[in-house]
């Protein structure tokens, strides 16, 4: 998908950026559950390009950034429990973020107006260099 590969390049450019030629020893990215990323395909396209940029790369570790929503009307933040919706909510939601509002409401006072405060992202959580590469 294109969408991964666009997405490891915008990765690749930043490590590179950071590394300064160094090796990466540990990389550590955050990828929030309603992003429709195929974690394999990332992988995959960015350990392609890291190699195609000369930029040495020792482990990837991917983590679940958890979903957020904060009420709009009454400010409550909470975090909607992704593994009691239906696969078939979670598949569209996957696809289109923005269905959550269809699926979920304020447990306090029940609006529908609210933010998705995290969940949607991607960012790396941790970058380890190699200080003294052999
Ligand atoms: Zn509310």
């Amino acid at each position: 998908m294109v969408h991964e590969w666009a997405l490891a390049e915008a990765i690749a450019e930043y490590i590179e950026q950071q590394a300064k030629g160094r090796p990466v020893k540990k990389l550590v990215i955050s990828l929030g559950v309603l992003q429709s990323i195929d974690r394999e395909i990332l992988d995959f396209a960015l350990k392609n390009i890291l190699d195609e940029r000369n930029v040495r790369i020792g482990s990837i570790e991917y983590v679940d950034e958890e979903v957020v929503l904060r009420c709009k009307r009454c400010g409550y933040e909470w975090k909607p429990s992704m593994n009691e919706v239906d696969e078939s909510i979670r598949e569209a939601i996957h696809f289109v973020p923005e269905a959550v509002y269809s699926y979920f409401k304020c447990p306090r006072c029940g609006s529908r107006d609210f933010e998705i405060e995290s969940g949607r992202g991607i960012s790396i959580k941790e970058m380890v260099f190699d200080e003294h590469p052999k």
